[in-house]
């Protein structure tokens, strides 16, 4: 159920995707261990991963539309691989990872807007190996996209001047097109536009960060801009930014399960080897605690997100469900991927700070997902709007199939406004959690029905539905509900062994618990309100056969059964 790169076919691709992922996973198990890490050390530039990416054509294949890629069958924006392509390269090292991602953000403005010149300059740069970039983020303003900096200034005849800086752009060194943004300096209007890193008025002023990945600060100095350059303006190019989020930040928490998965390989064979006291270490019932919530969370965070991967692909504008599980990849998955490393970090202690392990990799790049495009409060902000809609007010709609077809995902750029997020409905997520019926199942949704009657009969006040505190830890109970209802859908689909999925539910109870603590203790929480969270504390159905089995089958046996190239 995990990405085993030595084992791993991509049966579910067609031939030509295949042949990406392997020689991906080749390119890297080629490279070596120790020369990863090492290139890691010395922040050294990854030319290498670059020229085999243009020698292979992997960003032009994976991330052109179909329709600018010259009627080539190979060439199509299929969030499937690309999923897949971000678990690879998580599992080796996230700053590989960080230029195929910021690639995919600077294309997105470009993708979606009506500038065909600059769509059919983008598919040829591609295929000539170039990578991308997106100028979104200024050093003062953070999540305030509003106050943008960046202008515009028009000269007239469709000819510009470009004043201002960026700051955090990854690629900002080589990229071929920046999408920048920018406010045009006469009408106060938004606008996207591309400019080359090359240029001479172009200043890469320095990386910002002491990493192998380049994140610039760049300024424009009276950089002449023409219409041949403006992507989109007005609120086209306000919705493209956010729209270009919506698609980037799917790739996060799929990131963040390469880095997972590739550490846990390592921690418990570490573990299973290490003899303590003439015990193995895997032998401390604590420690067969710790692996197995790691490689549950883990397993959750793969089944939910392969799930999102489907309504995300089937999204219209009839169907907007993909904007709340979304941002769950992002956030939700991501913050779960931290806890994981942290769990293992327990297991394999010192190990973990050692120069030539992954893993010393891993604990530092987990950190920076959760941060990326948007925070965790950023995106939990978002996600309450959904929560009225999604627990009392579904929609009928059809069963989204599982999608690892080889279609083009048109959609993701033509979403259209980014209004009107509190009326998107979902399907009741009680046919999910109806559908499968195991001890722990069964105890999350009474804690579930606890939620539901407290936001009935005690709901939040009016200062309380100000309070972004109160907010987010209500938006942690919420999250957790839609979690566990597309992982059975996915357990359904895999047909899941049910103990498996009963011990992931066994941590989905107590994180239900702590978020119900957290906000019984919050200072303006209501005696009432106090009472309902007390009921939603509950304890997972203790049931040892259930545990024993899931280590003894799938947690412990993956000792051993990966170690990358030295
Ligand atoms: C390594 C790295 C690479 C990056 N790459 C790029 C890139 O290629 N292109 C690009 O454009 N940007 C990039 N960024 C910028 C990144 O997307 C932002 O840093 C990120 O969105 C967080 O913004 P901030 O750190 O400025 O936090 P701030 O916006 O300053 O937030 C401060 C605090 O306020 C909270 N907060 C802010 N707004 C809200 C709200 N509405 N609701 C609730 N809480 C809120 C935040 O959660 C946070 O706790 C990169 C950043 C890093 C570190």
């Amino acid at each position: 159920m995990l990405l085993h790169p030595k084992n791993e076919k991509y049966e579910h691709l067609d031939e030509a995707s295949r042949q990406i992922m392997l020689k991906t996973i080749d390119f890297f198990e080629n490279k070596g261990k120790e020369k990863l890490k090492a290139d890691y050390r010395n922040m050294v530039w990854y030319e290498d991963f670059l020229d085999f990416v243009k020698e292979n054509r992997i960003f032009y294949t994976l991330l052109t539309p179909s329709a600018y890629g010259e009627g080539d069958p190979d060439v199509r924006w299929d969030t499937a691989r690309i999923c897949d392509m971000n678990e690879i390269l998580g599992f080796y090292g996230l700053p590989y990872w960080y230029a195929w991602q910021v690639s995919i953000l600077g294309l997105g403005p470009i993708w979606m807007g009506n500038n065909e010149a600059a769509k059919k300059k983008a598919a040829k740069l591609l295929k000539e190996g170039a990578i991308f970039a997106f100028g979104l983020s200024e050093r003062t303003h953070g999540a305030d996209l509003y106050s943008s900096d960046m202008s515009l200034t028009p000269l007239g005849e469709r000819k510009y001047v470009a004043d201002g800086g960026k700051y955090y752009i990854g690629n900002g060194n080589e990229a071929a097109m920046v999408s920048t943004f920018a406010k045009n300096s006469e009408t106060d209007e938004y606008v996207f536009f591309a400019v080359d890193s090359r240029h001479p008025n172009y200043e890469c002023i320095k990386n910002v960060v002491a990493w192998q990945g380049y994140v610039a600060e760049y300024a424009l100095h009276s950089y002449p801009i023409s219409d041949e350059d403006i992507l989109s303006s007005g609120p086209e190019a306000w919705d493209s930014a956010l729209n270009t989020v919506n698609v980037g930040k799917f790739n996060l928490g799929w990131g963040s399960i390469g880095i997972c998965t590739h550490a846990f390989y390592e921690a418990v064979t570490h573990a299973a080897h290490r003899n303590l006291y003439g015990k193995f270490v895997t032998d401390f019932p604590h420690i067969r605690q710790l692996f197995t919530d790691a490689y549950t969370r883990l397993l959750a965070m793969k089944l939910f997100s392969s799930r999102a991967v489907d309504y995300m692909r089937c999204a219209s504008a009839e169907d907007r469900r993909y904007l709340l599980y979304n941002p769950l990849v992002k956030m939700k998955v991501t913050t779960q991927g931290e806890e994981v490393i942290n769990l293992l970090w327990d297991v394999i202690a010192a190990r973990g700070f050692e120069k030539d392990m992954y893993f010393e990799m891993a604990a530092k790049e987990i950190r920076a997902l959760p941060k990326l495009e948007g925070t965790v409060h950023v995106n939990m902000a978002l996600v309450v709007k959904f929560m009225a809609n999604y627990l009392f007010n579904p929609g009928e709609f059809p069963e989204i199939p599982k999608r690892d077809d080889a279609a083009n995902d048109d959609f993701l750029f033509r979403q259209g406004p980014t209004k009107g997020l509190g009326k998107i409905q979902f399907h009741d997520f009680n046919i999910a959690y109806n559908s499968l019926d195991t001890p722990n199942i069964r105890i999350f949704k009474e804690q579930i029905a606890v939620l539901k009657e407290l936001l009935l009969t005690a709901p939040p006040s009016k200062e309380q539905t100000k309070d972004i505190d109160f907010l987010l830890s209500m938006g942690e109970l919420f999250t957790l509900i839609a979690y566990g209802q597309l992982m059975i859908e996915k357990c359904n689909m895999e047909n899941t062994d049910k103990d498996l999925t009963d011990q992931i539910f066994d941590f989905m109870i107590r994180d239900f618990s702590k978020f119900a603590l957290q906000i019984y203790s919050k200072p303006g929480t209501s005696a009432q309100q106090m009472e309902f969270c007390m009921k939603m504390i509950r304890r997972p159905e203790v049931n040892p056969a259930r545990f024993n089995h899931v280590w003894e089958k799938y947690v412990y046996p993956l000792k051993d059964s990966y170690e990358m190239n030295a």
